[in-house]
């Protein structure tokens, strides 16, 4: 492991001054992909990824690039947005270049990048982001241009867009605690985890306190392998920084956005395959018919729904309301859901005598849900990648077999956490199955909510 790290460190150290060109490539790679299909007929029915270029660009985005770059912070932390992310990078050209104003507060509160999420992740729903390459022009293009605007306008040779508000960059900085790549301050200074202008790292980590993986985009830049007491690149078994969550900085705020997150993209997932959806739309429309509420089956505006009549979808305003009301009833659901068990897995662990106040409890056993959580979503986004395993000898039994492997190792691997996170608080073994449950109950249901999005109904 030692030896691999120190491989994989001087690698990249002794060759980053040529990242800037590898970003540069990733950036014509990201106008092709969301820039061609705009200049594409539509495919016709019997296309394919392999005889048509747009399909080929939607299969690149939606069955390689998301699941692969969720898939890969576990082995490999936040090397995407590090090393190759040409919206990071950008950002961060433009702030070289900008007048490099203070942060605002508005920025830096924690709750920015959960609004940014939501509302991103809900827009990318109604316009048909995986459909329509318009849309995804729309959600992609816009999220680059505001990562432009908000890298020119604020910080100081820093990326606060990455740190503050990116939509992607919170689900991956989560995600990345279970990774196995670290950087490691070789001495500690103590009073935990703070963010500081001041230094080279351009997310703000006063380096010499840094416990956490989560604003960590394994840039290299404080890596210098010939100073001593620097930092290092480190690697450890997956899940490690979770399992020990009390030794690094547990934030009550990332747990809420873990179940909130949880629950919206389950009910993006969730509208298009359950047939009560479909049932309270058609209620909802009639209701608005005999209450002459007109507007509400009229189409709306085309940058907010999808309206493509050539390719027979058109959104009315009801279908805008069902849908976002439908992800939010499942984000408030999700999050109530886990919140209660978690409380209870909290409240039962101080009885069998974990240390620590209920608060510091609920946010340190709310992470178990992260393995849960990234298996479904990638098993849900990656559903294109996994069909092409029925084209091969495997067959269906294959596309099965892959995503219910997927599915049983985040279950296992929850639970694993939880378990392991109890111990941590101090929950003697022979008592630790009782606080263990409500973490069990929540995994399984996490898992199941995600059944019919995944496996079908
Ligand atoms: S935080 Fe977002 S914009 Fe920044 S590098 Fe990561 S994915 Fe790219
Ligand atoms: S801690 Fe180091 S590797 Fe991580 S983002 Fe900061 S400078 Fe880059």
């Amino acid at each position: 492991m030692k030896r691999l790290s120190l491989l994989v460190e001087s690698f990249i150290v002794h060759h980053r001054r040529r990242l800037i060109w590898l970003h540069a490539f990733m950036f014509l790679v990201f106008l092709a992909v969301i820039g061609g299909p705009l200049l594409l007929p539509d495919p016709p029915g019997d296309a394919t990824p392999l005889t048509n270029l747009r399909l080929a660009a939607n299969y690149a985005l939606w069955g390689i690039w998301f699941p692969f770059v969720l898939l890969s912070v576990i082995f490999t932390g936040r090397a995407w947005c590090g090393l190759l992310c040409p919206m990071g990078a950008a950002s961060e050209w433009a702030n070289r270049v900008g007048p490099q104003r203070a942060i605002p507060r508005w920025l830096s509160w924690e709750g920015t990048p959960l609004v940014s999420f939501i509302f991103i992740t809900t827009l990318g729903q109604t316009v048909g982001v995986r459909d329509h390459p318009e849309a995804a022009a729309e959600i992609f293009g816009g999220t680059m241009l505001m990562a432009v605007l908000i890298g020119f306008l604020f910080g100081r040779r820093k990326r606060a867009w990455c740190r503050h508000m990116c939509p992607i960059g919170r689900v991956l900085g989560l995600y990345s605690r279970l990774g196995a790549v670290q950087f490691e301050p070789a001495v500690h200074l103590p009073g935990g985890d703070a963010r500081t202008e001041r230094g080279i790292c351009p997310t703000m980590i006063d380096l010499p306190r840094k416990t956490e993986s989560r604003h960590c985009i394994a840039c290299f830049r404080c890596v210098n392998p010939q100073a001593r007491g620097g930092i290092a690149m480190t690697l450890r078994r997956p899940g490690a920084e979770i399992e020990g969550i009390r030794d690094h900085h547990a934030n009550p705020a990332e747990v809420w956005f873990l179940f909130l997150d949880t629950g919206l993209a389950l009910g993006g997932f969730l509208w298009l395959v359950l047939p009560v959806f479909q049932t309270v739309r058609q209620a909802l429309g009639e209701w608005a018919i005999d209450h002459r509420w007109s507007w509400l089956t009229e189409p709306g505006p085309a940058w907010l729904m999808s309206e493509h009549p050539a390719r027979a979808e058109v959104f009315l305003w009801l279908d805008f309301v069902m849908i976002v009301g439908f992800m939010v009833v499942c984000m408030v659901a999700m999050t109530v859901m886990l919140a209660v068990l978690t409380a209870a897995a909290s409240t039962l662990a101080r009885r069998a005598g974990a240390h620590g106040g209920f608060r510091r409890c609920f946010t340190e056993l709310g992470y178990q849900y992260a393995p849960v959580a990234l298996m479904s979503l990638i098993i849900g986004l990656g559903a294109e990648l996994f069909e092409m395993i029925r084209v091969t000898a495997l067959g269906p039994a294959g596309v099965s077999a892959v995503k219910g492997g997927l599915f049983l190792i985040g279950l296992v691997w929850s639970i694993w956490l939880g378990e392991r996170i109890l111990t941590r608080q101090g929950v003697p073994f022979a008592r630790r199955w009782v606080p263990l449950l409500p973490g069990l109950i929540g995994s399984v249901a996490t898992g199941l909510a995600w059944w019919p999005a995944i496996f079908g109904i």
